[in-house]
């Protein structure tokens, strides 16, 4: 269906970004095989850095004269394989647009290029006493054009949102070639379809974002973080659900299990506190004011204990608070390190479902004897479930993921839930897309698709099953 990369193609992409920018050797093509979805690899036949939106048109114009599959790439720390090029062709790396244009500090925005680290807005936006909320726990690694395409959330979404809800502006090539900008520097825009939220969240399949525009807020001066400890592992997922109800409205509510925190031990190769607790939660309170944050923490750590949690640690300083969310930024890693073949899922509920979805999957580890740790975003609904392979035989394990996962689904569903709340679809989950949509609505996602890239050069093989 596709042409292969020839000679001539690979001469017009150094035409295009330069001789520097183009890799076809092999060895420097390996770190563009995967993202981090573990055992997913594909080889790109050539990999183009590009510097600016022209290049991107120029690119995709000799795509569509050729027939070759073009798949944009971030950071490449994707949990879904939206980067992995599993038609091969060409991978488009925005690494190299990694600027950050303006902070505007009249108009509260900031624009930059895909390929800057998210953390680095973080750091540059709070030296002007400015904030963006929005913190994948790989912040220091992914790129904002990546958190784009995924629709990215993070542990304050509890309070502050996700991605979504700080794109005001996109620059982005159509695989036409056609430079599109939608929105502006602007909090209000109802003008024509929403093209904007169209695009955030639509996995590198309908254009690729040359520049963005974010929204920004005053930095909240006053941080506080409550490390909480539970013996039993269904109340304090209990817990989660009650602070909400609470009318307390915390940053975020992180939930580890014990064994997470564990391997997360193993991993670092040291020790976090409470670390015999069957849960803890991580939970951040910010505002304007010392007073009235402190009273938050009041009524928090106070309905905590009456759950019954062993204890409330309050972290008030920056450093103190770096090491209680240190274990929990490296948990992804450790389980991998803990066992490198292993699942995880990223399904969201009802907030109010946490408890439910919670003890449906221990239920499901107890039926298929696996070992499957929980963690994550517990404050908005959204939970990873990690499947871990292991000493199981390969064959058991090839059986027992598919059985596992789509159980996983199924108690989601019944609760109100979806499939992801923010790795997206990408390659693993496309099989089980028509599982929580219906067949109209698959069909309409086909049909804008079509619509933006009739002959499928862009990220194929990604979202439909
Ligand atoms: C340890 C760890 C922790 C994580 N924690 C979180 C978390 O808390 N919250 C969360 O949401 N995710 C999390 N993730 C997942 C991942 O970090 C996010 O999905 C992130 O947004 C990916 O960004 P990236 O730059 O690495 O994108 P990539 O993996 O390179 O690409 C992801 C998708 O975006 C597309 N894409 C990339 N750039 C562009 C562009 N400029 N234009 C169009 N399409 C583009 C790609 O084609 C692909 O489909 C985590 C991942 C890891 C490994």
């Amino acid at each position: 269906m596709y042409t292969k990369i020839n000679a001539d193609i690979v001469q017009a992409l150094r035409r295009i970004v330069g001789d520097a920018n183009v890799l076809t050797d092999a060895e420097r093509m390996e770190p563009y095989t995967h993202d981090h979805v573990v055992g997913l690899r594909a080889d790109p036949e050539v990999v183009a850095r590009v510097t600016s939106a022209g290049q991107v048109a120029e690119i995709f114009r000799l795509a569509q004269r050729e027939r070759v599959p073009v798949t944009p790439r971030g950071a490449g720390y994707g949990l879904s394989g939206g980067a992995v090029p599993v038609h091969g062709g060409i991978v488009l790396s925005v690494e190299k647009m990694n600027r950050i244009l303006e902070i505007d500090k009249k108009n509260l925005m900031v624009t930059v290029e895909p390929g800057v680290i998210t953390g680095d807005i973080h750091r540059a936006v709070e030296a002007e006493g400015l904030f963006y909320p929005p913190d994948p726990a790989s912040l220091d690694s992914c790129f904002i054009g990546g958190n784009i395409a995924e629709g990215a959330g993070g542990p304050r979404a509890v309070k502050y949102g996700v991605t979504k809800d700080y794109v005001c502006g996109l620059e982005a090539v159509l695989p036409s070639g056609e430079v599109i900008t939608c929105g502006g520097k602007l909090v209000k825009n109802v003008t024509g379809y929403n093209l904007i939220q169209l695009l955030v969240g639509s996995e590198g399949t309908l254009a690729v974002v040359t520049q963005i525009i974010l929204r920004l807020l005053p930095l909240p001066p006053v941080r506080m973080d409550l490390l909480v400890p539970f013996d039993d592992f269904q109340v304090a997922a209990d817990t989660v659900s009650d602070i909400i109800a609470h009318r307390v409205l915390p940053t975020t509510i992180e939930f580890m299990e014990r064994d997470s925190l564990l391997a997360v031990e193993r991993l670092l190769e040291k020790e976090f506190p409470y670390h015999d607790a069957a849960a803890q939660l991580l939970i951040q309170l910010d505002g304007n004011r010392r007073e009235a944050v402190e009273a938050d923490v009041d009524v928090v750590g106070e309905l905590c204990l009456e759950h019954g949690a062993r204890d409330v640690l309050v972290a008030q300083d920056r450093p103190t608070r770096d090491r209680l969310w240190e274990a929990r930024r490296a948990i992804i890693d450790a389980l991998t390190h803990e066992s490198p073949i292993n699942h995880m899922e990223d399904v969201v509920v009802p907030r109010a479902e946490i408890p439910a979805l919670l003890k449906g999957i221990k239920e499901i580890a107890a039926r298929h004897t696996v070992r499957i740790i929980s963690f994550g975003h517990a404050g908005d609904g959204n939970v990873h479930v990690n499947v871990l392979k292991d000493s199981l035989p390969d064959d058991t394990w090839e059986a027992l993921v598919p059985a596992v996962t789509e159980e996983t689904y199924r108690l989601t569903l019944s609760l109100g839930g979806t499939l992801t709340g923010e790795h997206g679809i990408g390659v693993t989950r496309r099989r089980y897309l028509s599982l929580a949509l219906d067949a109209a609505q698959i069909e309409l996602m086909r049909q804008i698709k079509a619509v933006f890239d009739p002959n499928y050069i862009l990220n194929p093989g990604k979202i439909f099953p």
